[in-house]
C-alpha cells in the first residue's frame, strides 16, 4: 500500500490588509492553529497575524475571507 506523504509547505509572506478587513472574523474562526487574532480599536475591529511561526500555508483562511484580506505567499 501506498503512503502519500503530505507536501511540506513554506510560508514565505502572511499579512492582512488592514484597511481591506471587515472585522468579521472568518479567518480566526477558521485557523486551527491560532495564528490569527483580533483588534479592537477606535470603534472597528480588525484581524491580524498574531503567532506567524505557527502557521502551515493551509490557506483556510484566505478561503474565508469575504474581501481578499489576506495575503499568503507559500512554496
Ligand atoms: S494559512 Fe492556515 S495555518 Fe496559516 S493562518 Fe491561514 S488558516 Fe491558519
Ligand atoms: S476573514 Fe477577512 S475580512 Fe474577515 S476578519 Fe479575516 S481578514 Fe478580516
Amino acid at each position: 500500500m501506498f503512503k502519500f506523504k503530505r507536501r511540506q509547505v513554506e510560508v514565505i509572506s502572511l499579512q492582512i490588509f488592514e484597511r481591506k478587513c471587515i472585522g468579521c472574523e472568518r479567518c480566526v474562526d477558521r485557523c486551527h492553529h491560532k495564528v490569527l487574532g483580533m483588534v479592537y480599536k477606535d470603534n472597528r475591529s480588525y484581524a491580524t497575524v498574531e503567532y506567524r511561526d505557527r502557521c502551515k500555508g493551509c490557506g483556510g483562511c484566505t478561503w474565508e475571507c469575504p474581501t481578499d484580506a489576506i495575503e499568503l505567499i507559500t512554496v
